[in-house]
């Protein structure tokens, strides 16, 4: 038997447990990083693993992965996530969302869960009616915080790739700045909206091409086919597609100067952001600019408890330090050579003690 804990991916994590409920067939893994700044938040993941030792990895990765990202976005909440393994058939029944829910509430709050791949609205609803340790949960009306994290993702990153392009380009506006992007669902669409408002050239693509081409006709894009986007000539890629397209392949592929984009873990291995920053490429740390969603579902949550105002302003207004910090970490990158997720995740770890 190998110990998990022994792993770099465990990475001290405060507690692991591994939830079994033999009656609904539920098999869960709760990982909670770190409580420094407040409870472990991260979403639950419903997917069927090859094996069980990769749904420890992903668990593991994920939770640390949010104990970086709330402290990057300057929120009161740790790092955890949990993941729920999956049958071949992905058969998911009430009765295992109920036990996961439990398990959730006999944490007692170090935990708070909300949703993630393989888990929707009315999962967590149904978890939501058995703990309070949920954030995330439907809202009414435009004017609060929560609801769809999406598009307050991409106004983060919209906001991100502004400060890139001044970082790096010396232009205080994206208007005709050539932005390729990779993924035109909730978070690359909503990016590409605000930039094509803004007067940037964009191209666009998809593996539903026909979403990215219906896209492109209401905006006025260019699209690419998915195996060609990378490799476009262009001031910003923009990945809003899948993790770990940074890799040796992608990154000998690229032609731009600036990667800046939402989608989780981009960079498939840690000496991949320093062949960026060889390459002369600017990068926008993942967690940091694509925390939009989660500062506003926190905030959902916060204000639920009373610990925080409910208005979409306040959302609004901790997305706009998004550009700030991103700054902050290109400067430090420039001033002392190290690639910049370096640099945030050495400020990321400070941040929560470590
Ligand atoms: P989504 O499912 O709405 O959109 C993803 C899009 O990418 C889909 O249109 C899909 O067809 C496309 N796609 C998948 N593989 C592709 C490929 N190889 N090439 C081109 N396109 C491809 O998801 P989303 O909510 O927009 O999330 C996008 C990324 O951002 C994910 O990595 C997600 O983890 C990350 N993220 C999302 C949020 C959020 O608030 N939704 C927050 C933080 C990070």
């Amino acid at each position: 038997m190998t110990a998990f804990w022994t792993e770099a991916d465990f990475d001290d994590h405060e507690l692991v447990q591994v939830v079994r409920d033999a009656k609904s067939g539920l098999t869960a893994i709760i990982a909670l990083h770190s409580t420094h700044l407040g409870p472990g938040a991260g979403g639950t993941r419903f997917w069927h693993y090859a094996d069980a030792s990769d749904a420890m990895r992903d668990a593991l990765r994920l939770s640390r992965g949010m104990s970086y990202k709330n402290a990057m976005a300057g929120l009161p909440m740790g790092g955890g996530k949990a993941v729920i393994l999956a049958n071949q058939d992905k058969a998911k029944t009430p009765e295992m969302l109920a036990a996961f829910a439990d398990a959730v509430d006999a944490l007692g709050g170090k935990y708070v869960t909300a949703e993630d791949v393989g888990i929707s609205e009315a999962d967590m609803a149904a978890v939501a009616e058995r703990t309070q340790f949920v954030s995330g949960l439907p809202v009414e009306g435009d004017d609060s915080a929560g609801g769809d994290p999406g598009p307050f993702t991409a106004l983060g990153i919209f906001l991100g790739i502004k400060a890139a392009v001044k970082h790096k380009l010396g232009k205080d506006s994206v208007e005709g700045v050539h932005v390729a992007i990779q993924g035109t669902g909730s978070v690359g669409g909503g990016v590409a909206r605000l930039l094509a408002k803004d007067g940037a050239k964009l191209t666009l693509s998809d593996i539903h091409m026909d979403r990215a081409e219906a896209l492109a006709t209401e905006i006025g894009a260019e699209t690419a086919a998915p195996d060609a986007i990378m490799s476009i000539a262009c001031d910003v890629f923009s990945p809003n597609a899948l993790g770990a397209v940074l890799d040796d392949e992608g990154i000998a592929r690229l032609d731009c100067q600036i990667v800046a984009g939402g989608a989780n873990n981009q960079l498939r291995r840690a000496e991949h952001g320093p062949m960026l920053a060889k390459r002369g490429i600017l990068y926008a740390p993942d967690y940091v600019i694509n925390a939009g969603g989660i500062i506003s579902v926190t905030l959902e949550y916060l204000c639920r408890n009373d610990k925080a105002p409910c208005d979409i302003n306040e959302v609004r207004k901790r997305i706009a330090l998004i550009p700030g910090r991103l700054e902050q970490i290109w400067q430090e990158s420039d001033s002392s050579g190290a690639s910049p997720d370096q640099v945030a995740d050495r400020m990321a770890q400070e941040l929560i003690g470590r």
